[in-house]
């Protein structure tokens, strides 16, 4: 009988443990997570969007999984008694400078096929009645759901269908072994006759384990939240969004209703001290010397010195955080939010400095390694999963 194994009980793991339990009931499949609990990680730690597909190039493979990603999350939630909302959302140009940016948006959107309109400021104002706009994008298929909840059933699920969720089971090397490979973990080692390394944050070092060279790094870009104090929340009805800035693969600050009803505002997008340095008290020497000694950062630090600045001081003042908020909803000021927490994305980074911009899922012999599954990849674990199986057929 043949065994699967997983590395990551994050959402893109378990949801392709789960498909390869579908897929292969005669098979084993096994999860391994080296935290105490799934979607520790960046699963659990996000704004909670289903993104409908705007951004992404057409025919990428963002493009694709995530317009089907969003489609399969809602029918997974709907089906297993999830709550969602699909609410729709609304990128909105603050000035007439920002004009040629949504325009180009929109045309990405109908190029993706998706459900976007522009709509002028009475318009925008029905629907967001404290949102300054000069024009808007609305698009109906964006909506918002609890991902920490869509990993637990997932994992659930894998159990109900005979798999295993290995936790506290942390991968330190991969051995080759004949056709299959020896997986040494933290509490003992597993024969995988297939192996899936979905280890996010540390997926490039998974993949060295297995004797891979891959084509990027990961390098952690973490992202700061606040919420909206009660008071204020009656300002933002949904999810209200920037134009966001091409040459960033990052969406800009934005204010996000999320599926418990409080509002989150965030993510900002600092470089994180540690591969799960969820502040900038957390420092791990190890992280910071790879990425130091990374040629690919300098080469983006160069690019990009300026925004990285801007970010930083942004992370450092709530004044600042909050006159970001404030360009979409003018009303919000610094004591209307308090901080609410961080996530670290892992985002690629070729030696050249480029950011890789659309996933990347690389296929060896009886392996497949995810090495950028940044946002929207909860959106589109479900279609990722299923690419993913189609791969070790
Ligand atoms: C701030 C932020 C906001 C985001 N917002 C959205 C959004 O609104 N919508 C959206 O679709 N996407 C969003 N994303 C992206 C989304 O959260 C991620 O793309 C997705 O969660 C990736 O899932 P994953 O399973 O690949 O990674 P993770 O959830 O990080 O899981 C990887 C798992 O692997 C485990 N692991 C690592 N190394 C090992 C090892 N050696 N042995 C065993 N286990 C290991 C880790 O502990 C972890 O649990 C956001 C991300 C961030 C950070």
């Amino acid at each position: 009988m043949a065994h699967y194994v997983v590395v990551g009980g994050g959402i893109v793991g378990l949801a392709t443990a789960r498909q390869l339990a579908l897929d292969y009931p005669h098979a084993t499949v096994t999860v391994l997570e080296k935290e105490d609990r799934v979607a520790a990680h960046q699963t659990g730690h996000n704004s909670g969007v289903i993104h409908a597909g705007v951004y992404y190039k057409p025919g990428s493979l963002k493009a694709v999984l995530c317009r089907a990603g969003a489609a399969s999350m809602v029918e997974f939630c709907r089906e297993q008694d999830i709550p969602y909302q699909v609410c729709g959302k609304l990128i909105v140009a603050t000035s007439e400078a920002e004009l040629p940016r949504l325009h180009a948006l929109h045309e990405r959107a109908v190029a993706n096929e998706l459900p976007a309109r522009l709509i002028g400021p009475g318009a925008v104002r029905e629907l967001e009645p404290d949102v300054s706009a000069v024009e808007a994008l609305h698009v109906a298929s964006t909506g918002i759901v609890d991902y920490r909840q869509v990993a637990s059933r997932l994992a659930d699920l894998v159990q109900k269908a005979g798999g295993t969720v290995r936790l506290g089971a942390r991968v330190t090397g991969l051995q080759p072994d004949g056709q299959a490979v020896v997986v040494n973990t933290t509490i003992g080692a597993f024969r995988a006759d297939y192996l899936v390394n979905c280890a996010g944050l540390h997926a490039d070092r998974v993949a060295r384990l297995a004797g891979l060279h891959p084509p990027a790094r990961i390098v952690p870009f973490r992202g700061e939240y606040h919420s909206l104090r009660t008071s204020a929340e009656g300002l933002v009805r949904g999810l209200i969004y920037p134009v966001p800035d091409p040459r960033f693969p990052f969406l800009g600050v934005h204010l996000t209703r999320m599926i418990d009803g409080s509002v989150h505002a965030g993510p900002n997008a600092v470089l994180a001290t540690a591969r799960e340095g969820y502040s900038w008290g957390r420092f791990q020497a190890r992280d910071v010397a790879e990425v130091a000694t990374y040629p690919g950062l300098w080469r983006l630090a160069r690019r990009h010195f300026r925004y990285g600045l801007t970010e930083v001081r942004r992370s450092l003042s709530r004044r600042r955080f909050a006159q970001s908020l404030a360009r979409l909803v003018p009303a919000i000021t610094a004591d209307d939010i308090v901080p609410a927490g961080a996530g670290v994305r892992a985002q690629a980074i070729a030696p050249d400095g480029s950011l890789v911009d659309d996933f990347l899922i690389l296929h060896a012999r009886r392996q497949v390694h995810v090495l950028n599954a940044p946002s929207p990849a909860a959106t589109s674990s479900l279609e990722i999963a299923k690419h993913i199986a189609a791969q070790l057929r």
